[in-house]
């Protein structure tokens, strides 16, 4: 069993336990065995963790973008020299097989490349004036100090997102990482460090997660909000972040709508929405979920699709055969199980999987359930586990209006042979993002992010960096 450390918090450039010594356990998803623990941050630790990223901003905000560029890239570089360390302990506190760490940590570090780069483009405008000698010009200016929130699913991922696009425009950040998985986004911060960040430019604290929001959301120094996490917990924190007129970006969850027309490459769409959907046992919030097919394929691609299933070597991610991990805790397997019994009381049916793996660990088989209706509550209510939704379709207005029934619009997924109903799709699915015959979504360059109760702001592309960046007006005459 490889070498997993306990967490400390990172304030000030300093790693440190809380006044109070309080530490949580963390357990290992795929033993329930606890491997280590995290300090629990107090209100002295949280008060610091605020003056300090006051301070780093005026520091790091003062730097000339082309030095916080070098230091970013070289974070991005220790971070790529420590994978083979790092990887091990994700697997170890988060589940997933080690191989889809490793290409975490890898993307993290393209992230971090991309959003460094970016940030040197940043620019302000020139606007023409109506009068003879005014300077109109549109300057941005970093947002300030960032309290970002993110969850267990992609414990370096959604980390990176947030800490490469304030870096990267200027700002100082606290991250509240998710306490189940502590010490592989403390790596990442470490890669930070050890490149040159200079103290109070990054925070990272753990504790209870309420009284870590309700502080920092109301301090004076804090100036925007970034949260990942469930819809509920998404409201919460944007009206919190409301009432202190706040900015916020809310990434939320989805119910990912899969469409499936007659015209498509049925074996393509089986395999590449399979591998989509069983990526991280399901805990991905982009996860397809409905999957709607026209009912002249369906039995075809069902049948395919839950074949894919099947044949998933479920295990401990540190196995170098296993190709789904556990479930991250104990709250997916009550909500999958409390899920499939009332999709079953209700008449569905389940074609593979709908149990525990055995005895000890958080193990779910990945399932396939058809025979849905609209009043259960798996149709509605994000799973956020290894299940896939088989619902037949007949007309393309009807896959529509399934597509949008929910508040969600998050991630969707077509696939058809016919470029007008993917034009259709494109302009009638309402959804942040819509990938058609491949997997498209979530790469450093292009936008991520969702719409209606799925969230607001976007997380990839130039709009990370807008969302840490205040747009300001200069004119001025000359006499
Ligand atoms: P949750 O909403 O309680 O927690 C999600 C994350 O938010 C956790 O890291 C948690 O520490 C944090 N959090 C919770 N309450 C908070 C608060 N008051 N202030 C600040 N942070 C807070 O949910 P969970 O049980 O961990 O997961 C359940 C659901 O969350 C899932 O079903 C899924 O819908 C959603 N989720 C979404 C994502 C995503 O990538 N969008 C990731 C993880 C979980």
């Amino acid at each position: 069993m490889p070498h997993y450390p306990d967490t400390l918090l990172f304030i000030d450039g300093q790693w440190t336990a809380s006044g109070d010594n309080r530490f949580i356990d963390v357990v290992n998803p795929a033993t329930e065995q606890v491997i280590g623990r995290v300090a629990h941050a107090g209100q002295p630790e949280l008060a610091a963790a605020a003056a300090a990223a006051q301070r780093g901003f005026a520091v790091w905000s003062r730097m000339s973008v082309f030095d916080r560029y070098k230091i970013m890239r070289q974070a991005a570089t220790l971070l790529r020299a420590r994978v083979d360390t790092i990887a091990p302990i994700m697997t170890m506190e988060q589940g997933k097989p080690v191989g889809e760490a490793r290409i975490e940590l890898l993307a993290a570090a393209d992230t971090i490349d991309w959003l460094a780069e970016e940030g040197r483009r940043a620019y302000g405008r020139l606007i023409p004036s109506r009068a003879p000698g005014v300077t109109q010009a549109v300057i941005r200016t970093p947002v300030g100090p960032v309290a970002a929130f993110s969850p267990w699913n992609f414990p370096v991922n959604q980390v990176v997102r947030k800490v490469g696009a304030a870096l990267a425009t200027g700002c100082s950040i606290i991250v509240k990482a998710a306490e189940e998985t502590p010490a592989s986004p403390a790596e990442l911060i470490r890669a930070f460090a050890d490149a040159g960040v200079p103290p109070g430019v990054i925070g990272l604290v753990y504790g209870t997660p309420s009284e870590i929001s309700e502080t920092l959301i109301a301090h004076p120094a804090i100036r925007k909000v970034t949260f990942t996490g469930s819809t509920a917990v998404g409201k919460m924190l944007a009206a919190l972040a409301g009432s202190h007129m706040k900015r916020a970006t809310m990434e939320l969850g989805g119910h990912g709508p899969a469409i499936v027309c007659a015209d498509a490459d049925v074996e393509l769409a089986a395999t590449t929405l399979a591998a989509a959907k069983f990526r991280n046992a399901g805990q991905v919030c982009v996860s397809p979920t409905r999957f709607l097919v026209e009912r002249p394929v369906f039995g075809r691609f069902v049948e395919r699709f839950a074949a894919l299933a099947a044949a998933h070597k479920v295990g401990d991610g540190l196995e170098s055969d296993t190709t789904m991990g556990p479930m991250a805790n104990v709250r997916r397997i009550d909500a999958m199980e409390s899920l499939i019994a009332d999709a079953t009381a209700k008449g569905a049916e389940i074609v593979t999987g709908g149990h525990r793996v055995g005895n000890a660990g958080y193990f779910f088989a990945p399932t396939v359930l058809s025979g849905l209706t609209g009043d259960m509550r798996i149709m509605n209510e994000e799973p956020f586990g290894p299940v896939a939704l088989m619902c037949p379709f007949d007309t393309l207005d009807q896959v529509v209006t399934e597509a949008n029934r929910l508040p969600y619009g998050l991630a969707a997924y077509a696939f058809t042979g016919s470029g007008r109903t993917a034009a259709r799709l494109r302009d009638e699915v309402r959804t942040g993002m819509l990938t058609v015959n491949h997997l498209g979504l979530a790469l450093p360059e292009v936008p991520f992010g969702g719409i209606g109760d799925s969230g607001y702001g976007s997380e990839g592309g130039t709009e990370a960096l807008e969302a840490y960046l205040d747009t300001r007006f200069f004119t001025m005459r000359e006499y």
